[in-house]
């Protein structure tokens, strides 16, 4: 008997999802909702997958529209979003090819930019590095070079723990957001970029 209430509801469950995602694939089976919280979606576009709630569908549709302004390249090594309630304050977190945004929708527009390419700068990192294309210590070059630091944050990085990898998310968003001011300020870590972006591949 409890089985086939589970069943109902993990069937109703599954109907009430098609409803409310009538925008967007809804990749999620009857056996997958079993697995995960319940009310938690899915959706694939180009290769990255979205994990969001109803509640997340603002912050889903603002990263969508994000992501269409970043050239294919490099998005290709971000396997999964997700999207979380606030965590203190923590707006993102990159592990490997998975990022995890916090609270997003809670950001101003020009923050959730930031926010969300910093972390794609990460991904795109590792994904460089996974395929043998990256000599990072060039980039620790090119921002030497500059001779100035890029943020508060990764100059505290830099300082702790010699972490350049702060530096480069800063630097590949503010690419992406504010390509002249990166250029006037930071010209070898710009060209350097451009070069990655628009060379590697
Ligand atoms: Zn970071």
């Amino acid at each position: 008997m409890r089985e086939i209430i589970y069943i109902i509801t993990a069937i109703a469950m599954y109907f009430c999802g098609l409803n409310v995602n009538n925008e967007v694939i809804l990749q999620s089976s009857i056996q997958q909702i079993e697995n995960v919280e319940l009310g938690t979606f899915f959706i694939s576009k180009n290769g990255t997958k979205f994990v969001f709630r109803e509640k997340d569908k603002k912050s889903l549709n603002i990263v969508l529209d994000y992501l269409d302004d970043l050239p294919v390249q490099v998005k290709q090594g971000v396997k999964e979003i997700h999207f979380e309630d606030k965590n203190e304050n923590i707006a993102g977190v990159t592990k490997g090819n998975v990022i995890t945004l916090y609270d997003y929708a809670a950001y101003n527009s020009s923050t959730q930019r930031h926010i969300l390419y910093h972390e794609i700068g990460h991904t795109y990192a590792n994904e460089l590095n996974r395929v043998n294309n990256f000599n990072f210590d060039q980039y620790i070059e090119n921002v030497k070079n500059d001779g100035n630091y890029i943020s508060d944050y990764s100059k505290s990085k830099i300082k702790e723990n010699n972490n350049y990898s702060e530096d480069f998310a800063d630097a590949f968003s503010m690419y992406f957001r504010e390509k002249n001011i990166l250029r006037r300020k930071h010209k070898n870590r710009h060209e350097y970029i451009e070069s990655l972006v628009y060379e590697s591949y």
